[in-house]
């Protein structure tokens, strides 16, 4: 394990990608968020993802310093195509778009299309959230087929995220955001190189068995090589039996049909697609009388006695917020193959070898 002081980490993933072909100001936004899903503890969403970006690039998947398209722009509504640029990239450029229709209708809604992957999406969820506005999204991730629907075991949804954030006046908003797989793929992934275990039935066999072994989603793997979930024979369960399985259909109906990205099928080009409305509360809030009631509600549903084992009661963003201030203070923990990986990809763009050592001294 190393463990690498957040700046430092987001100045080496920065040199990495700008090496790789991106300006500085997009090299340094991947690093940003990329670091940010690290200190907040979605490690699945964070530098682990630097390898595979770099193949992205290479191959040409994904495309440095793209800029959206807006394909219908009317006072409320936006459909924007991001032309399968960095997702850390198109990402905040089409919520930024959602956000001045917001303020200025008071409820608006985009879709998004063929953007590269766009990470954590509570960072979308926050980025409005502090311009004061609620903020829904249903997103899908075309051509990442890993989840089998309830009751079935063959593969036929993406782990299709789904994300509401409620802002609130002087304190961090509520962000509920997930997978709608039992388990992100980043976390099986995290599993199979030797980081946290998958919870009991993450994965589905293709005789229905319940497992949480990895090489189910990836068939036989070496500890150090590459990872490959089409050559894996099993899925990822969706969450929540029929009502997840249900919630997953939603985000890939609306974040990929309805949005032009393309529901996930066969295995093709990756691109994330989402559906996101934004309301400001202020508009419907004529007594004022939203903010002093969730703060009432958050303290009588944190009062529910815990249950044994559990210390207290948390929100959605909780969790996320103190991770991130252990971690601000005291440095981003990544496996050693993990590191190992990024390490490489440093290599690969001809990064010096006394740069990479200096990150980790
Ligand atoms: P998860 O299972 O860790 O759940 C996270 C959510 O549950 C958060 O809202 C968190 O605040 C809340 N939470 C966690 N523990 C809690 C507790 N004890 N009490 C109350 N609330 C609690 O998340 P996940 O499903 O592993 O997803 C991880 C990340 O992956 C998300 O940020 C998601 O957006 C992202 N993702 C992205 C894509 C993509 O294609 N871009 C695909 C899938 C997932």
């Amino acid at each position: 394990m190393v463990t690498i002081p957040y700046q430092k980490l987001i100045d080496f993933v920065a040199a990495i990608f700008q090496r790789a072909g991106s300006s500085p100001a997009e090299a340094r936004r991947i690093g940003s968020y990329l670091v940010t899903a690290n200190l907040t503890g979605h490690d699945s969403h964070g530098v682990i993802r630097v390898p595979v970006y770099m193949r992205w690039k290479t191959s040409g998947d994904v495309v440095p310093d793209r800029t959206v398209k807006l394909l219908v722009d009317t006072p409320s509504l936006a459909v924007i195509d991001g032309c399968f640029g960095y997702g850390q990239t198109v990402g905040p450029q089409a919520v930024a778009i959602g956000i001045e229709k917001c303020k200025s209708a008071g409820l608006a809604a985009i879709t998004l299309r063929n953007s590269g992957h766009i990470g954590r999406i509570g960072d979308w969820a926050e980025m409005a959230a502090a311009e004061g506005l609620v903020s829904i999204h249903f997103v899908n991730a075309a051509g990442s087929i890993l989840v089998a629907p309830f009751g079935g075991v063959d593969r036929r949804l993406s782990t299709a995220p789904y994300c509401v954030g409620i802002p609130r006046q002087g304190q961090p908003p509520i962000v509920l955001d997930f997978a709608t797989s039992l388990v992100a793929e980043g976390k099986v992934l995290v599993a199979s190189r030797g980081g946290k275990k998958l919870p009991a039935g993450a994965l589905i066999a293709p005789d229905g068995t319940l497992s949480e072994d990895p090489a189910l989603l990836y068939g036989p793997f070496e500890a150090e090589g590459p990872r490959d979930h089409s050559k894996g024979r099993g899925a990822i369960s969706a969450f929540g039996e029929h009502k997840g399985s249900g919630l997953a259909l939603v985000c890939e109906l609306l974040g990929g049909a309805l949005s032009g990205n393309g529901a996930t099928s066969a295995p093709r080009r990756f691109s994330n697609g989402m559906f996101a409305i934004y309301l400001d509360p202020e508009r419907v809030d004529i007594d004022n009388f939203f903010d002093g009631e969730i703060t009432r509600y958050v303290d009588y549903f944190k009062a529910s006695r815990p249950a044994a084992g559990v210390e207290s009661v948390l929100i959605p963003g909780e969790p996320e917020a103190r991770t991130r201030a252990e971690r601000m203070a005291n440095g981003v923990p990544l496996p050693d193959d993990t590191w190992a990986a990024i390490a490489a990809a440093a290599r690969d763009v001809g990064i010096a070898e006394a740069e990479i050592v200096r990150v980790t001294a």
